[in-house]
């Protein structure tokens, strides 16, 4: 059994059908990369799972169904978001950020965990008292991510960490992901359009195009494969 099982998944805007029919895995502890285009489906994927929006299909986390359930539900089962636009709360200290990320876990370990990812990521802990919204932009994005951690998923989703940042801070975010996997064991399921660095990190990878699953495989065999790096890495 794998921890997160998805068959037949589809969601709509309204009359306007987005996701049709998607099946994938991640197992426990891998790094799973769904790539795709603009629109092709990847934040709608990630919202069908969390809770976010309403589903048609079968979504299964460790073995219990979830499709239909409340968001604040889907974390406490250990799957935590990180969407795209870092949802961060901006006027808040780093540290306040932290806390309220902890906010399913019992008080006397939030202080303990917060520890913990500070260690992971020491540039938070340097601006541990300043406002989140005047951190730059890979510094936001690190907090979103240890923000998420905070309630110790067994699954953290993540909505395209690389967009609006730096070549070089793109690398360091990747990094850190990598990092919390393979320290904590957290499974990590990924949507990027920033192929090369994504396949750098995942053990796997799907491809999404208009809303379907068109490709799969090894993140080392898609990165060899020709129209994946025509599509996705620019060669
Ligand atoms: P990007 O890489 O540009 O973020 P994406 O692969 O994440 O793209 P989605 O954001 O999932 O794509 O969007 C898929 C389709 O659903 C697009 O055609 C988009 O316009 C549409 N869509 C997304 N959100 C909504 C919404 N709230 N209401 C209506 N349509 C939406």
């Amino acid at each position: 059994m794998s921890l997160l099982e998805v068959s037949g998944l589809h969601a709509a805007y309204g009359p306007v059908r987005v996701l049709h029919g998607l099946d994938f895995v991640v197992d426990e502890g891998e790094i799973v990369v769904i790539l795709g285009a603009n629109g092709a489906g990847k934040t709608t994927t990630l919202r069908s799972l969390s809770g976010t929006i309403p589903v048609d299909g079968e979504v299964r986390f460790d073995g219990a169904p979830i499709a239909g359930r409340k968001p604040e539900d889907i974390v406490r089962l250990g799957m935590a978001h990180v969407p795209q636009g870092r949802g961060t709360f901006m006027d808040l200290s780093v540290d306040d950020n932290l806390r309220l990320g902890g906010y399913t876990r019992p008080v006397s370990e939030v202080e303990e965990d917060k520890a913990h990812w500070y260690e992971v990521f020491p540039r938070l802990a340097e601006r541990r008292d300043q406002a989140a919204g005047s951190m730059s932009g890979g510094e936001q994005q690190m907090l979103a991510v240890a923000r998420a951690l905070m309630c110790r998923p067994r699954l953290l989703l993540c909505d395209e960490p690389s967009l609006g940042l730096a070549p070089l801070v793109v690398r360091e975010v990747f990094e850190r992901l990598a990092e919390v996997n393979q320290r904590s064991g957290t499974a990590v399921l990924l949507v990027e359009q920033n192929a090369n660095l994504a396949l750098g990190i995942a053990s796997r990878a799907y491809v999404l195009e208009n809303g379907s699953i068109v490709m799969s495989g090894s993140a080392d065999e898609l990165s060899e494969d020709e129209a994946i790096r025509r599509a996705y890495l620019g060669m």
